[in-house]
């Protein structure tokens, strides 16, 4: 049904989507998507933004939701993709270009302009460069990414963007949890994974690295780092676990095995005005999930918006 992607993932994919969304989801794995960004309110410039958009004959269309929520977003045409990319106001900072679902988990965790907050799996930086700008650069945040490319990659972002809130770390998240316990308000652990959400069936390249083995890998990273993110909240403290993945392996199986070990650790309910959304799993392939998995989003990918999975829990 989705010729050019691997077969075990088509098969699992068709299980999982809801039939409802079934359609739109595996279109989107073939269309050339509408390009999406965001203006950035820490640049003295951003109000002046759009007008320089006008002037290069790029046209925008306001994203309604995530206007609503204080985060200026907007489409922009597939065609029109590369010249956005290369414009000036992305040079300089004045917006950045981010997917729409990247956006949701800052959203969702709103960090406040008064608190410490680590963002576990920082590179290239779009989600603490959104955290910084709803912190209005108040509090702190901690960054951490342990690739040594991604790492400079991310301290760039940052600069260039006008983040001053924020200090970078090159470490292996794993190890946070031990090293900072009961420190940090919220933690924002955008997982390494598997990456499924960015298939493009027209791009061999977009899938050659995936496989079950490589779901499984990262599966068993993900249950050490959302340990290590919980173990450093503060009572009371609130985390961010998503993925850009479909796998239940990568997703509700960590969110599950967290629960079982830290039996302070809750799942707490997600509250999102989009039609393409599903509960968390509570079973998958025979095995019974924790049940509280249910109150954590899949997000479905259609024409705007990719795949995503998110899950908010609080320590108490
Ligand atoms: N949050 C980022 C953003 O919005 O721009 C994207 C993060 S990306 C999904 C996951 C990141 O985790 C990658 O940059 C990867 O190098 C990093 N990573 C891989 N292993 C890690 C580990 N053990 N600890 C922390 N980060 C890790």
């Amino acid at each position: 049904m989705i010729a050019g992607l691997p077969l075990d993932f088509i098969e699992r994919f068709e299980r999982l989507c809801p039939p409802s969304l079934l359609a739109d989801a595996a279109a989107s794995f073939t269309q050339d998507k509408s390009v999406s960004f965001r203006l950035n309110r820490l640049h003295p410039k951003h109000l002046e933004t759009l007008a320089s958009l006008d002037q290069l004959g790029i046209g925008y269309q306001p994203v309604d939701w995530a206007h609503e929520q204080g985060i200026m977003a907007y489409t922009v045409a597939a065609t029109q993709r590369e010249q956005l990319t290369h414009s000036l106001p992305a040079a300089t900072g004045e917006l950045y270009i981010q997917s729409l679902s990247s956006m949701l988990a800052p959203l969702l965790l709103a960090p406040q302009s008064d608190e410490w907050v680590l963002d576990l799996a920082a590179a290239p930086g779009g989600k603490t460069i959104l955290m910084a700008e709803m912190m209005k650069n108040g509090g702190k945040i901690s960054a951490v990414e342990p690739v040594k490319n991604r790492f400079f990659r991310l301290q760039a972002n940052l600069e260039r963007l006008g983040v001053t809130n924020t200090k970078t770390y090159m470490k292996d998240g794993r190890a946070i949890g031990t090293l900072k316990p009961d420190t940090f308000d919220r933690v924002m652990l955008d997982a390494p994974c598997s990456s499924e959400s960015r298939f493009d069936a027209h791009d061999p390249e977009s899938v050659e690295h995936w496989s079950l083995r490589k779901v499984a890998e990262c599966s068993k990273k993900q249950k050490r780092l959302i340990l290590s993110g919980f173990d450093a909240l503060k009572t009371g403290g609130i985390m961010m676990y998503c993925t850009c993945s479909f796998s239940p392996e990568e997703n509700e199986i960590p969110l599950s095995d967290l629960l079982k070990k830290r039996p302070n650790a809750h799942v707490l309910p997600i509250t999102l005005d989009l039609c393409n959304l599903s509960e968390g799993l509570t079973e998958w392939e025979g095995k019974a999930l924790d049940p509280r998995c249910a109150l954590s989003r899949r997000v479905w990918p259609n024409a705007q918006m990719d795949g995503f999975f998110l899950a908010l829990i609080q320590k108490t």
